[in-house]
């Protein structure tokens, strides 16, 4: 509250001081390359710090230092500018709330003493996320308490259900939250937020005292500005967030999980459109085999019940009925991911609901006036669901807390997870939905890390850091489960709160392709198999030795540079990082050579650019003498050109590649040359090389001949090389496997510059493999034998096991390689991006 009070000037640097003090760096974005960051770190330096005269910036600062310190629950009330109004906002034709109308509407609830408005992040495009917080006012003595009660729930299960008992809780305001329009062309979860949040503002009305009472409410009134002034679906990558909450590539998904993390909240909403019929979670099965289900459903089935009841209350005639899948559906619409935000969300204790508002009035033939009453209900329906579950919520405050530290207290204990023993949830289940995966968790995870600068290991426990799950470091070396592990490795204790969510990124998952007939998305994920670092499993029932390890707040940093001056700095790039490092000095102009074994180095001269690579990447490099660089081959990359989807053309960018999408008739017209480009990746249908005029075709014969680098994925990609005469190769694309999808088992060619020091782990989506191999055509990877599909959703992989998946030649010069897999999916398998970076640098 104490920002408002100062001098309007001063706004700018009152809002980076806030954001500085309550929002710490988002810290996982990837290691993004420079050239990726600076962009943000511009706008946040320039945007938001406008003209301050030096002496009221220190005025300013002795205010700061005076103010008490920001505990992390606690909201802050931030400065909200206004944006341009923009006639171009899709909402606007819907009758709908448009990005630039949001910020007055929360500068009118600020005038509430009960509303914070906070930004807690940027949109991919760089808008503002705004989160409103509502409570009943406390002072800073009652939000140290509040906080230490919340703190408590996770961090000492027990001792808060001890607390519970004793009746500290009875005041505690537990937190709910509300996601919003996080599919930018569902809209009316905003308006309906926007339409709850003034009623909770003003309203006097004791049902609204008393819920601000007992509830601190967490709205994100937008989880993407991007897509609902665009009218997508997506962000302004191009990305679907609601796949993105267990990758984080995003950050949308970023900005609300710090969010999640910060409240606990026991309830968790998150508002979509539009499937014809009102939905309301619980889902079908198969249930994602990581959550205490047998706690969830109980609370979700009434909770659901409660939204339907007040959603047919409405009594609008369109809208009669509604489908709970778990009541509904014996199939399709299962909680298996944590991809979405709700099921993330119950991995933090919370009772996560998706909600899907009926009508879609996306419909072109809709005249205004029928897509304005459409619009009208589904912001009802939405306003509906909302309210009533802070209503059910309110009245079941100590139960759902009860619940909520149940979850906490059977990881901390590392006690196994139960069936459903709710009469009311097996009464209404249909089909096999009240069957649940009974997880056994491992004692511990270790992450070994005994190479200096080993970035996969960093990357992967400041992951876990970031999604609140506790790591420890060893300080020596230990003994556990049999295996002796090196001073350094990162350790998961399954003994915690939140050892669901640690399980869900560190374990491979499960074949469910006998389970269920069909999924709704993708069925498997695992940092651990698709991160590139190497995850050892400590067996059920071995000790941990404790004292060897201690708990980390942050993962040190893993660079290093030799003292001395070598004539050559030598590292490797088997992970992201180091893929980035190759490409920042490539695009300095330092020359990067790669050895024959696989080592990558750059000259002594470049000392200034190598400390900056460790600092940055967390590279440490080695020192190698010119005898060593005997053979060695140029690297020199840095221009791809491509046909590919938004999450691969991501995946390049963040690997460092300056990528431009490139097609026959941009060529034709000498938008671009061939020689624009050091090598070309295709994976979309939009580029056909038999659609090249006469003098391009002779161009691409010229660029292949000069040693270009093609590297082709999925049937666009085999149908590029095809076309082009380029592999002799055939590809098999089982139509009936279009939905299957998941991670095998795969064996490298240790030959194979592409494959030879991949992970024995891949993922697969509509999978495919290639067949037919003509003269030249090498195999650099194929399926495993039987057994080879470890955790996803594939009928009739037994057929492929043994089959080649990755596949290479030389084609007029030019090196080509093409991949059945899908290394780049979703931006998620960063382990595997390696396999596309060795093709293209080829
Ligand atoms: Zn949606």
């Amino acid at each position: 509250m104490w920002t408002r009070s100062l001098p309007a000037g001063l706004a700018g640097l009152v809002l980076t001081v806030s954001v500085a003090l309550a929002a710490p760096a988002a810290p996982d974005d990837g290691a993004l390359a420079p050239s990726q960051r600076t962009p943000e770190d511009r706008t946040q330096a320039s945007d938001l710090t406008p003209s301050l005269a030096p002496a009221d910036a220190a005025a300013l600062l002795s205010t700061l230092s005076a103010a008490p310190a920001q505990l992390p629950g606690q909201p802050r009330d931030d400065v909200i500018v206004d944006v341009p109004e923009n006639p171009a906002d899709a909402s606007i034709p819907l009758n709908l709330t448009p990005y630039h109308a949001i910020a007055p509407a929360l500068r009118a609830l600020q005038e509430s003493d009960r509303v914070s408005v906070e930004i807690i992040g940027q949109s991919a495009l760089g808008r503002d996320l705004h989160l409103v917080v509502v409570t009943d006012p406390m002072s800073d003595a009652e939000w140290t308490e509040w906080q230490r009660l919340s703190d408590l729930r996770s961090a000492d299960p027990d001792a808060a259900l001890a607390a519970m008992e004793a009746g500290e809780y009875d005041d505690w305001k537990s937190p709910l939250f509300v996601n919003s329009n996080i599919h930018g062309n569902e809209w009316e979860g905003t308006d309906a937020t926007l339409q709850v949040l003034d009623e909770l503002a003003f309203s006097s009305d004791a049902e609204v005292t008393e819920l601000l009472d007992q509830h601190v409410i967490a709205m994100v009134v937008t989880n993407n500005p991007d897509g609902r002034i665009a009218g997508t679906r997506s962000n302004g990558n191009g990305f679907d967030i609601n796949r993105d909450y267990i990758t984080a590539s995003q950050p949308e998904s970023r900005a609300v999980r710090a969010q999640l993390i910060r409240y606990d909240p026991l309830t968790m909403l998150d508002e979509h459109g539009y499937t014809g019929t009102t939905l309301i979670e619980p889902t079908t099965g198969p249930h994602g085999e990581n959550y205490e289900y047998d706690l969830y459903i109980r609370q979700a089935i009434r909770n659901g019940l409660a939204m339907e009841e007040a959603v047919l209350g409405l009594g609008e005639p369109s809208v009669t009925e509604v489908n709970i899948p778990f009541r509904n559906q014996t199939d399709g619409w299962d909680d298996w991911p944590p991809i979405f935000t709700p099921m993330y969300a119950m991995y933090h204790g919370a009772v996560g609901h998706t909600v899907e508002i009926p009508h879609n009035p996306r419909d072109p033939e809709l005249t205004p006036p029928e897509r304005h009453e459409l619009t009208r209900i589904n912001t009802a329906v939405s306003r509906a669901t909302i309210e009533a579950n802070f209503a059910w919520a309110h009245e079941n405050r100590m139960s759902l807390l009860a619940d909520q530290l149940e979850i906490f207290r059977r990881g901390a204990a590392g006690e196994s997870s139960r069936p459903i023993g709710d009469d009311l949830a097996l009464s209404l289940a249909l089909g096999d939905n009240a069957k649940t995966f009974l997880q056994d968790y491992p004692r511990a995870y270790v992450i070994p890390a005994e190479r200096r600068g080993d970035t996969g290991a960093a990357r992967l426990a400041r992951f876990l850091l970031d999604n609140d799950v506790e790591v420890r470091q060893a300080r020596r070396p230990f003994t556990a489960g049999g295996a002796t592990y090196p001073a350094g490795s990162y350790v998961v204790d399954m003994f915690q709160a939140k050892r669901g969510l640690a399980s869900t990124i560190l374990d491979v998952g499960r074949d469910v392709t006998t389970n269920f007939p069909t999924m709704y998305d993708i069925s498997a994920w695992s940092q651990a198999s698709l991160w590139g670092a190497d995850v050892a499993t400590v067996p059920a029932g071995s000790a941990l030795d404790g004292r060897a390890l201690s708990p980390i707040s942050a993962v040190a940093p893993t660079g290093y540079v030799p003292p001395g001056r070598p004539a050559h700095y030598g590292f490797a790039a088997g992970t992201l990082a180091g893929i980035q490092a190759v490409n920042t000095f490539v695009d300095a102009g330092v020359p990067v050579r790669r050895t024959a074994s696989g080592v990558f180095a750059v000259p002594g001269s470049a000392r200034s650019l190598v400390e900056d690579a460790a600092a940055t990447y967390g590279i440490a490099f080695s020192a190698v003498g010119t005898a060593a660089l005997r053979g060695a081959v140029a690297v020199d990359v840095a221009r791809v050109g491509t046909s590919a989807p938004a999450d691969e053309l991501h995946a390049l960018a963040r690997m460092g590649f300056a990528t431009t999408n490139v097609n026959a008739a941009g060529f034709n017209a000498g938008t671009y040359a061939f020689a624009d480009f050091d090598a070309l990746y295709v994976s979309t249908a939009g580029f056909d090389p038999r659609q090249l005029d006469a003098t391009r075709q002779a161009a691409f014969a010229a660029w292949r001949a000069g040693g270009g680098s093609i590297v082709g994925r999925g049937a666009s990609g085999w149908a590029f090389s095809d076309r082009a005469a380029l592999l002799d190769v055939d590809l098999v694309d089982p139509r009936e496997w279009n939905s299957a999808n998941g991670i095998v088992a795969v064996t490298n060619d240790p030959a194979s510059p592409v494959t030879g020091t991949a992970s024995p782990s891949s993922f697969v989506s509509n999978p495919q493999h290639f067949t037919g191999l003509g003269a030249g055509v090498r195999v650099d990877q194929r399926f495993g034998d039987e057994g080879f599909f470890l955790a996803g959703h594939w009928i009739g992989h037994e057929a492929v096991a043994g089959q080649p998946v990755v596949v290479s030649g030389v084609a007029g010069g030019a090196d080509v390689t093409l991949f059945a897999t899908e290394p780049l999916y979703r931006s998620h398998p960063e382990g595997l991006f390696p396999q596309v970076a060795n093709a293209l640098w080829q």
